[in-house]
């Protein structure tokens, strides 16, 4: 089932305790539609970028076939830019810089030929944004959206309209919590519900994820791994991960939920073992399903 994917493209300047990158290719809509693509087609990314964009970045999106017909590349502008540094605790991190360049400017156009998606990830991005492009589609199946801080604190109201037409909303638990300026994760999600989306998956780095909709609660842990040398785009992989699935399989009900979210769990922890979108180049459908099985075994257990 088709699936149109709206975030950012940019070039990531990384710091972790293990290494750096500089101008990696990164960005929620490149995250989302690479983990996206291991199920299903097409995936459609709508996006922005400038004259400085590598033609291998383009290459490589190509041979996840990513479609990229809408993919706008404005000559003589600047890709967009986000810059963060990790501390020991992976769960932290500083935002250094976040330059919006052709961002600024982004007037998304969606052909009349992909306005039925069935399938739409609103990735993070301007409210405004993820709103305009929603406004030109026809009555996709499911929309499941993303933010963060940034955009909380700088454009709150237009986030609470976008919410409104969102079915799922992934958020971070910092980020849920100055959303609904409630501590408590569950009353918070719940908050979020009554906001609009029927259901809200909460990411707790490396504790994991909670799915809460008005009457069930579903908590996944994160894969346990011993090396992790780069958090970005832990997140967008997930949500790549679980609406590739929901696409792939066409099925929304509550266990098939579930396991969408074990599958973005099983991509985030792709993701996160290298820089960049590096760890998430070279799998394959199987090898994500093995990961998937097991994540099964983690918490099985028997009664006596
Ligand atoms: P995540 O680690 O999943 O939260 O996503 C990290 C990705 O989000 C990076 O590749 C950044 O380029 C991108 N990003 C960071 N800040 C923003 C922002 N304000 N708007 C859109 N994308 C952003």
């Amino acid at each position: 089932m088709s699936l149109l994917i709206v975030g950012s493209v940019a070039l990531d300047t990384v710091e972790t305790p293990f290494g750096r990158v500089q101008d990696a290719l990164g960005g929620s809509a490149v995250y989302i539609s690479v983990c996206a693509s291991y199920f299903t087609a097409p995936v459609r990314l709508v996006g922005v970028v400038g004259g400085d964009f590598a033609k291998e970045h383009i290459s490589f999106l190509e041979s996840r076939h990513v479609d990229l017909d809408v993919l706008q590349t404005v000559e003589g502008g600047k890709t967009f830019r986000w810059g963060g540094k990790y501390h020991y605790d992976l769960n932290v991190r500083d935002t250094l810089f976040t330059s919006l360049n052709v961002f600024e400017k982004f007037d998304p156009k969606i052909p009349e030929a992909y306005r039925v998606s069935g399938y739409v990830c609103l990735g993070n991005i301007d409210p405004t944004l993820q709103l305009q492009v929603l406004g030109q589609l026809n009555k996709p199946r499911l929309v499941v959206g993303d933010t963060m801080n940034y955009w909380i604190e700088t454009k709150p109201n237009e986030l609470f309209k976008t919410m409104k037409h969102m079915d799922v909303l992934i958020i971070n638990d910092s980020e849920a919590r100055l959303l609904t300026q409630e501590p408590n994760l569950i009353k918070a999600a719940k908050q979020i519900i009554g906001m609009g989306p029927q259901a809200v998956i909460i990411k707790k780095g490396e504790h994991g994820a909670m799915l809460v909709t008005s009457d069930t609660i579903f908590s996944a842990p994160a894969f346990p791994l011993e090396n992790i040398f780069d958090p970005t785009g832990a997140g967008d992989s997930f949500a790549g991960g679980f609406i590739g699935w929901l696409a792939r399989t066409e099925d929304l009900s509550p266990d098939n939920l579930k396991r969408a979210v074990i599958y973005g769990s099983t991509l985030a922890s792709f993701c996160v073992e290298k820089f960049s979108v590096d760890g998430l180049r070279d799998l394959s459908y199987l090898k994500i399903h093995d990961r998937f099985r097991s994540f099964m075994e983690l918490s099985r257990f028997d009664e006596k």
